[in-house]
């Protein structure tokens, strides 16, 4: 038996950022994660990411799990087992199987953090065990962990941000996407995202899904069809794409399997992405000493899973000690209530309602730049980024303090054009690739630079 203070299961954003705030506070932390190297899903993502300066935002997600790492292994009380598995949480002990060495140790932490993240959900349509038919989130593994790419041509299918990033990054490897379907009437994921695949000639096809892998041996093509307003396939609407890979991104499901396990109440909330442990706003589930964080307790993003571990690690070090930074713990929950308040946050919000935790719509501002034309054939940036997404790089990179997004990060970035020089430093920054160099020529033409991460 290991006795220690805090137990994290699994190393991604979520249970790095809970393991770090409790090793400031001097407390024994072991993570333990099954990847053979940490990050979770961050080790696979090469692009920007969006958010805010204090989590990372502009910084590759495979970095960002970098310098968590780098934060958390500088602490000597704290200690961080890859290839590693959690096995069950009993009351008396947590079973944890090394899985190179084939050896199992138990621990006995006086509180367990379950970061367990999620997994993918698939879909039903014919051939869909053909091989050549992925999860986009597979297809993200081989590629960018193991460099192989799946195949030469491929139909994505689902256009949420993961469906549209991973689009983006099978044309930087050089695949050729033909399409990307989505079965509602909009796309899912971000605009700037969708602009961005837009840009690179992929068509996003609306109100359409799959029916078919076509193929014997692996696949060789794919049949879809138009849908009605009932989400049912139109008969005659069929038609046929010619590719060897289907990449399926159709969400994500919490990984509860721990949680239920160890006996906290579990609850089916469709808008966090299926079924959650309960728990309140300081990540306390119903069993003591039990927390949640990131993924397994509503599916989000790396900045929200950072923020909630954070606020898990802040709640233990309260129930261990009597108290903790107060202050922080208040300002962290104020940034991830804006984080949540924008729109494109609605579902999560009543999700999060559900269980109980109320977090509040906010009006953003939606403001538009003026004097564009007033500096016509001096360079300067056009922003294409008219959603509202939690976001502001844009505004913390631009050494002139022309860009405002303003304090609610999900305000629309405007540009002051009298304090812009057009250094192009702000479209260098923009993880959504929305800020375009705009200058016209004397000959009545114009020229445009429009930022894409291709060698
Ligand atoms: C393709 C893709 C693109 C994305 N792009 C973005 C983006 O641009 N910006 C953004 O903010 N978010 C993005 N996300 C979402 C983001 O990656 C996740 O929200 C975030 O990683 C969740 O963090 P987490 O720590 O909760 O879980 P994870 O990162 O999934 O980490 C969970 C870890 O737990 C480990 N684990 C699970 N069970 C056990 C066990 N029993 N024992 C030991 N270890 C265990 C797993 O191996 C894993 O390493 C993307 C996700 C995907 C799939
Ligand atoms: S071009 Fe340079 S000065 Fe102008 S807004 Fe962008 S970063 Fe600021
Ligand atoms: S323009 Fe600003 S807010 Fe929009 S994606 Fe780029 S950095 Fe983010």
């Amino acid at each position: 038996m290991n006795d220690l203070d805090v137990l994290v299961v699994g190393g991604g954003p979520a249970g790095l950022s809970t393991a770090i705030e409790t090793s400031k506070s001097g407390l024994s932390v072991v993570v333990v994660d099954e990847g053979v190297s940490s990050g979770g899903q961050l080790v696979k993502q090469t692009h920007k990411f969006f958010g805010n300066e204090s989590f990372f935002a502009s910084v590759r997600g495979m970095e960002i799990a970098q310098k968590l790492i780098e934060e958390l292994t500088a602490f000597k009380n704290a200690q961080l087992l890859s290839e590693s598995s959690v096995m069950a949480v009993y009351s008396d002990g947590v079973p944890v199987l090394n899985m190179r060495k084939d050896s199992t140790t138990v621990f006995r932490p006086k509180k367990i953090v379950l970061a367990t993240g999620a997994s993918e959900k698939f879909l039903q349509f014919e051939n869909n065990d053909l091989p050549g038919v992925y999860g986009a989130g597979a297809v993200q593994t081989l590629m960018n962990q193991y460099g192989i790419i799946p195949g030469k041509s491929v139909l994505m299918i689902g256009s949420g941000n993961i469906g549209l990033i991973v689009a983006y990054q099978l044309m930087q490897a050089g695949v050729e996407v033909r399409a990307i379907i989505e079965a509602s009437s909009e796309v899912g994921g971000y605009q700037v995202h969708a602009d961005k695949v837009k840009r690179l000639g992929i068509p996003i096809e609306l109100r359409q899904t799959i029916l078919k892998a076509i193929g014997e041996e692996s696949v060789r093509g794919a049949v879809v069809s138009d849908l009605d307003e009932r989400w049912r396939p139109i008969a005659g609407t069929e038609r046929e794409f010619a590719v060897d890979t289907i990449c399926v991104a159709v969400g994500l499901s919490p990984s509860i399997e721990l949680a239920a396990q160890a006996g906290c109440k579990i609850e089916y909330i469709q808008e966090l992405g299926g079924y959650v442990p309960s728990r309140d706003e300081d990540m306390r589930t119903s069993v003591p000493d039990v927390y949640v964080a990131g993924d397994v307790s509503g599916i989000e993003e790396a900045t929200t899973a950072m923020m909630e571990g954070k606020i898990a690690g802040l709640s233990i070090i309260k129930d261990l000690t009597g108290n903790c930074d107060e202050e922080l713990l208040r300002s962290l929950k104020d940034t991830l209530t804006t984080f949540r308040s924008g729109p494109k946050s609605s579902r999560t919000r009543d999700g999060l309602g559900r269980l109980g935790i109320r977090v509040k719509e906010s009006s953003f501002a939606k403001r538009q730049a003026s004097d564009f034309d007033k500096y016509a054939g001096k360079l300067r940036p056009i922003i294409e980024c008219l959603e509202a997404i939690p976001c502001n790089p844009c505004e913390t990179s631009c050494p002139f303090g022309a860009i405002t997004v303003g304090k609610n990060v999900n305000n629309i970035p405007v540009i002051d054009y009298l304090k812009c020089s057009g250094c192009g430093i702000c479209a260098t920054s923009c993880p959504g690739l929305a800020i375009f160099m705009f200058k016209e020529n004397e000959d009545g033409t114009c020229s445009i630079g429009i930022p894409y991460e291709f060698l």
